[in-house]
């Protein structure tokens, strides 16, 4: 048998696997991407005309409370310090997001704020962070209006048009990965370390992939490859698609960006504002915010969730719920009988992954191997 490692994906899955192999074990990797470009989804560029950054595949802000991670990557790349503070649009108005003390009092009267503020605090604490579908169970008149209202307005017609389905009908932890925060903080996520690779993600996977034993080959499907015989093979791609989808297709949800240069400075306030309720976008990012970049024009993104379709689009979310887990765990178990064969990443592990986790997931791999 070869004594080289295949690795099939160069997002951030991949290349974590990729550079601990070459590195620590100082074996010969082979990596492969079907895409023209290493960085998986979190794939950035610079736009020629304006000179901006661009998120093509949706924004992506690294936040983790993982020293091990933080430090890991920081070998790659220095870091724009960076805090996620985005808007909803809601009744017309662009109010702080995630919903927080700031949003109450920017919605209802001081009166009202006052009341609504004084039993959360007394319900839950402050700093406390409550899933909608939780709040929603509290019994008290006014909290239960306040639940109400912001699963009406943040979040009912989001997930219905991110999922096409309701936040009932989806695993509860998606939706809790955007709490009511009882709180004044008004950044997205609170992890310790936060940022934006100063020079872009593609720029720092490029680097962690820059070795002596790693061979990149890009454009090229793992099913094209003629060569099969490897040491191990680490796949992040999608686990149904590698085995022909034998026992049928892992759901997934899919994304459309319109992108568009505009001839003016800014277009919003903030990176990030989500229209919960109103068209048929989820959310419209500007990019130039990431990376505090100048130009006299802009671009942003404009976010349309689709349905993933075979040959159309390109999987971004699988979609965790009982049934799904079940059929994945079936193409998991026919994976064991390949103990060299390692399924990791955001698809191959059908997991809903932000990067940290896809990284601190490699590492742990890494570690597990013999
Ligand atoms: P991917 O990045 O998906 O890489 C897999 C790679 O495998 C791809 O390049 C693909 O082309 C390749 N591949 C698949 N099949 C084959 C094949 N058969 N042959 C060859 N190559 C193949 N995370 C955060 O931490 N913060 C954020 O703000 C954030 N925002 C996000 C926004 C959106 C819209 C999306 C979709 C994701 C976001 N994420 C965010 C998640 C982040 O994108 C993932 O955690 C990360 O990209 C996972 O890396 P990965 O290497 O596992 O997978
Ligand atoms: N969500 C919502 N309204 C919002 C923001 C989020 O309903 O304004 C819900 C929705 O179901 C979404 C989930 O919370 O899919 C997770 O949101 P997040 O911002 O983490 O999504 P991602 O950035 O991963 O697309």
């Amino acid at each position: 048998m070869e004594n080289k490692n295949l690795v099939v994906g160069a997002g951030f899955t991949g290349a974590v696997i990729a550079r601990k192999i070459a590195e620590e074990l100082d074996e010969k990797v082979l990596l492969i991407d079907r895409r023209n470009c290493a960085a998986g989804n979190s794939y950035d560029y610079k736009d020629k005309e304006t000179g901006i950054s661009v998120h093509k595949y949706g924004p992506h802000i690294f936040h983790t409370n993982n020293k091990e991670v933080w430090d890991y990557l920081s070998r790659f790349t220095k870091w724009h310090y960076f805090f996620l503070k985005p808007n909803a649009v809601i009744e017309g108005e662009k109010v702080t997001l995630p919903f927080n003390l700031t949003t109450i009092r920017e919605l209802f009267s001081p009166k009202m704020a006052d009341r609504l503020e004084e039993k959360l605090i007394s319900n839950y604490g402050y700093g406390i962070k409550v899933p909608i579908l939780k709040l929603k169970e509290n019994e008290d008149e006014d909290l239960k209006f306040l639940a109400e209202y912001i699963y009406e307005n943040v979040f009912k017609n989001y997930t219905t048009k991110q999922w096409g389905l309701k936040p009932e009908e989806i695993d509860p932890t998606v939706t809790a990965r955007v709490p009511v925060y009882i709180s004044h903080d008004n950044r997205y996520f609170q992890d310790k370390y936060q940022g934006i690779p100063l020079n872009g993600y593609t720029k720092l996977i490029e680097k962690m992939i820059d070795h002596k034993n790693i061979e990149l080959k890009l454009g090229v499907d793992y099913k094209e490859l003629k060569e099969k015989d490897f040491k191990r093979i680490f796949y992040t791609g999608a686990i149904d698609e590698f085995f022909d989808y034998k026992y049928g297709e892992l759901p997934y949800r899919s994304l459309r960006f319109d992108v568009r240069t505009l001839h003016k400075e800014f277009y919003q306030k903030t990176v990030v504002t989500n229209y919960p309720n109103n068209y048929d976008f989820t959310r419209i990012t500007e990019h130039k915010y990431f990376l505090d970049e100048k130009s006299d024009k802009t671009i942003i993104s404009v976010e349309y969730p689709e349905k993933f379709e075979l040959g159309k689009n390109e999987r971004y979310y699988p979609i965790s719920n009982p049934e799904n887990q079940a059929l994945y765990e079936k193409y998991q178990k026919e994976a064991e009988k390949y103990p060299n064969l390692h399924f990791c990443g955001r698809l191959g592990g059908y997991k809903y992954y932000n990067m940290d986790l896809a990284v601190e997931k490699a590492l742990e791999l890494f570690k597990s191997l013999s």
